[in-house]
């Protein structure tokens, strides 16, 4: 079998075994990359020379574990020492952090091979990769239609067999929206359980980084690679990792009770989507599951709560582009003030998306309107948690489709931001809750043969639960073959 199409498992360990070397393996990827990624555009800049070094370092036997030498795409709101990162914006064009992430540190610790970094919407605000401001990826399965987003580029990379695994991060749906739309796996770990440190800010209550790709078990071995305690993350939290590994290897479910939230169906889901949701709960009753359905009624006001704290928090955190300390500066001509050049940097440094959230967000926080709007938006994620609470009452874990419909095409949203948004309508109440939640593969939709997601939702610091429930999925519908049937690149 040919090197790219292994699953993390099996190329570790195939290197372990000195079946074939990291060296090789990284070399193969690279290759791939060489090949297709004019079509796909999932990375934004590839560091052959430090994955090659990181996997020689493998082979020389200087660092060994259940992934050493695995390639990985990173998506570029991640800071790594050697690598640029833009965050999909102009404003950081050139800036070179001179640090690694906390995550980055543990990958390289683990012998993980990084090859480069990944395409994403501008400060990971959006959910089609369009607004990154170096042009969109595209979707592997139909290279017409968008990955998904904001973590388009990790999903692309891992579904076009670029990489066998990802980082992605999620702060409304950034990693479960683009697996589903692309076939692949991804997961949100609860809040504070990934550390933060070296993740660039967007909305910091939300943000979590997490893991991309092809199974659910290499999934969850790059999750126990990345989360732990972090004492540079002050929302890191302090007790023992779930053991997502042993869950995900079990795909034991029986007397599971497992709660379909009767929200998430009805007007604007697509027919197929639903129909292939519908079959996936009813393979999970076969395997001994009990299914019970669970309303959760504030998911309905989920949208709206996030798209004002969400703003809010972004509107805080990209004050610091300020044209002094990263990346771009504009209009500094010796005469021209430090506000003056502040803003005409800011004008050409940020793109529309992130300029209406600057804008609504100043808004949303302003005396005045606080208590109207951001602090209602505040009530309503205390509801969201409450509704959640109750669940966990009635059912183990939580299933909604990933996203009410397939992958859409290039350009049909782009004017429309409210169309956008509803693209995360599934994903955003976990996070407003801080539970980990998590998107397989559950087959094609029969309307247009695109993938469709399966989401699981866990209570907070139960992340082993929707692992345990995935990996009955991918087993009974052997959807971790599914991407064999994308049309070949
Ligand atoms: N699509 C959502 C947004 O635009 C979520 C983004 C994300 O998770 N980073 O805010």
């Amino acid at each position: 079998m040919e090197l790219i199409r292994l699953s993390a498992a099996e190329t570790a360990a195939r290197i372990a075994a000195r079946d074939v070397s990291a060296v090789e393996v990284a070399q193969a990827h690279l290759d791939r990359i060489d090949a297709i990624d004019d079509r796909v555009h999932a990375f934004l800049h590839v560091d052959r020379d430090g994955a090659l070094d990181q996997a020689r370092r493998v082979d020389e036997g200087e660092i060994s574990g259940p992934l050493a030498g695995v390639p990985l795409a990173l998506k570029d709101v991640i800071v790594a020492r050697g690598m640029p990162a833009t965050a999909g914006s102009r404003i950081l064009e050139g800036w070179h952090p001179p640090y690694d992430a906390t995550i980055v540190e543990r990958m390289r610790a683990a012998g993980i091979v990084v090859l480069g970094k990944t395409n994403m919407d501008e400060f990971a605000m959006g959910s089609s990769t369009e607004h990154s401001a170096y042009g969109p990826t595209h979707n592997p399965w139909d290279l017409s239609r968008t990955p998904g987003g904001s973590g388009g580029g990790s999903s692309a990379a891992v579904a076009s067999y670029e990489a066998p695994l990802g980082i992605g991060t999620d702060t409304g749906g950034s990693i479960r929206q683009p697996a589903a739309v692309t076939g692949t796996v991804g997961a949100k770990p609860t809040y504070g359980g990934v550390s933060r440190y070296g993740l660039i800010a967007f909305s910091s209550s939300l943000d979590q980084a997490g893991p991309c790709a092809r199974t659910v078990l290499d999934a969850a071995l790059l999750h126990a690679v990345i989360a732990g305690h972090d004492p540079r993350d002050s929302t890191s939290i302090d007790s023992p990792v779930p053991d997502v590994v042993s869950a995900a290897r079990s795909a034991e479910i029986s007397g599971l009770r497992i709660g379909v939230v009767t929200q998430f169906k009805g007007d604007g889901y697509q027919a197929g989507v639903l129909a292939k949701f519908d079959e996936a709960v009813a393979t999970l009753e076969k395997m001994g599951a009990e299914i019970v359905e669970v309303s959760c009624p504030h998911f309905d006001y989920a949208l709206a709560a996030y798209y004002l704290i969400a703003p809010s928090e972004a509107s805080s955190n990209l004050a610091r582009y300020d044209a002094m300390r990263y990346g771009l500066r504009v209009g500094d001509d010796g005469t021209a003030s430090a506000e003056d050049v502040m803003a005409v940097t800011r004008d050409a440094g940020f793109g529309d998306e992130v300029k209406r959230r600057v804008i609504l967000g100043t808004y949303a926080l302003s005396a005045g309107y606080y208590d109207a709007y951001y602090g209602q938006a505040q009530k309503v994620r205390t509801l969201i948690a409450q509704d959640f609470a109750s669940a966990f009452g009635q059912a183990d874990v939580l299933v909604s489709p990933t996203t009410p419909t397939t992958a859409f095409p290039l350009g049909e949203r782009l004017d429309d931001p409210l169309a956008m948004y509803l693209a995360d309508l599934c994903t955003i109440p976990s996070n407003l809750y801080g539970g980990p939640a998590l998107s397989v593969p559950c087959g094609l939709s029969p309307d247009d043969g695109l993938p469709v997601g399966f989401q699981v939702m866990a209570p907070v610091q139960a992340d082993e639960r929707m692992y345990r429930v995935a990996a009955a999925v991918e087993a009974a519908l052997g959807t971790d073959r599914l991407l064999e049937q994308a049309p070949a690149l």
